[in-house]
């Protein structure tokens, strides 16, 4: 069985709304973070629908996992569950030429003739399987934690060539590509043929887990120093750069430039917010930003969308956290 996350995918929203609300000058500066994200998440889904149907039916996937320890978030692209063991999968889709310094924790990646290093994979996925171990035992899970915890490096990129420095048969096996996961878990499997866990209990620690996976939230003071520089009102859809203007009478957004009319252009406008600024606004914080000189209607489009507000008067500010619902923008 595969189960896969609920969360939006905040960081991909967070770039989304960065293009719009940047000039294309400034949002050069994001643009290479923006490539580096989606190709993990071509690599993500890649893996996702290679996997589909794939796994040994008495093991269970897990993706997309973060943990609370210590403050902290334990961040694991892949989880699998089996009878005697789990297995921790890093997942990486770099493109280039790679060379894996394991005794340095280095890699080296060779893209067209710049050379970056970053940290090894493998060092990650060590760290996250102790910190997994250390959170199942912090949540009592008796049986959990006496599994062992098997780091798995998995390169998605089948075009990145890669190579171990010294190549050393026993850190080789930390390494692989997708086709050759299930050989590795039926290895691992034979191993360790004694369970721990039953079907019922792996289904309980997969509901643990899931429940348990905190989504990401944005990190509002990353943004500060751009606060100043993003542009407000309602961007129009298909000119982009062209804001819309609100007909209080016809109660509907309007673009001079292609002529567009839309009821519900604020709803994207008010999730930009949510994303680069804040998860809650009075009500002259949101006009602002929108446009809207009148009050009560900044009243109507939250109570429309059915935004709780909190305290009163002076104090009142609107709670912008179902933003974050998958599917919010698309309803
Ligand atoms: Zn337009």
């Amino acid at each position: 069985m595969i189960q896969d996350s609920t969360h939006a995918p905040v960081r991909f929203h967070q770039f989304e709304a960065l293009r719009r609300r940047l000039s294309q000058e400034k949002f050069a500066m994001y643009e290479r973070d923006f490539a580096s994200y989606k190709s993990g998440v071509t690599g993500e889904n890649k893996f996702k629908d290679f996997m589909n149907g794939m796994l040994p039916k008495e093991m269970t996937m897990l993706y997309d996992l973060r943990l609370e320890l210590h403050g902290k978030h334990v961040q694991i692209d892949a989880l699998v569950l089996a009878p005697s063991f789990m297995q921790l999968i890093e997942l990486k889709n770099f493109a280039g030429e790679l060379t894996i310094y394991p005794a340095s924790q280095q890699l080296q990646r060779n893209f067209k003739g710049e050379i970056e290093t970053f940290t090894d994979p493998l060092d990650q996925a060590q760290t996250n399987a102790r910190k997994l171990l250390e959170w199942c035992s912090k949540n009592k899970l008796v049986h959990a934690k006496n599994l062992p915890i098997y780091p798995q490096v998995i390169f998605t990129n089948e075009k990145t060539p890669y190579t171990i420095e010294p190549l050393n048969s026993q850190i080789q096996q930390y390494y692989i590509r997708p086709p050759a996961l299930l050989k590795k878990l039926t290895q691992l499997s034979a191993q360790k043929n004694e369970a721990i866990l039953d079907a019922a209990q792996i289904n309980q620690l997969a509901k643990k887990l899931r429940k348990s996976s905190e989504a990401y939230r944005p990190k509002y003071e990353q943004f500060s120093h751009i606060d100043r520089e993003l542009i407000d009102g309602v961007r129009c859809p298909i000119c982009v750069n062209k804001r819309m203007n609100y007909k209080p009478r016809k109660i509907v957004w309007h673009c001079e430039s292609c002529g567009l009319v839309d009821k519900h252009a604020h709803k994207q406008a008010i999730a930009d917010y949510v994303f680069l600024i804040g998860d809650k606004a009075s009500n002259r914080d949101m006009r602002e930003f929108l446009r809207i000189e009148s009050r009560k209607t900044m009243y109507r489009m939250f109570k429309e969308l059915d935004i709780p507000v909190k305290g009163e008067k002076r104090g009142a500010h609107y709670c912008l956290e179902k933003v974050f619902d998958k599917g919010w923008l698309a309803k």
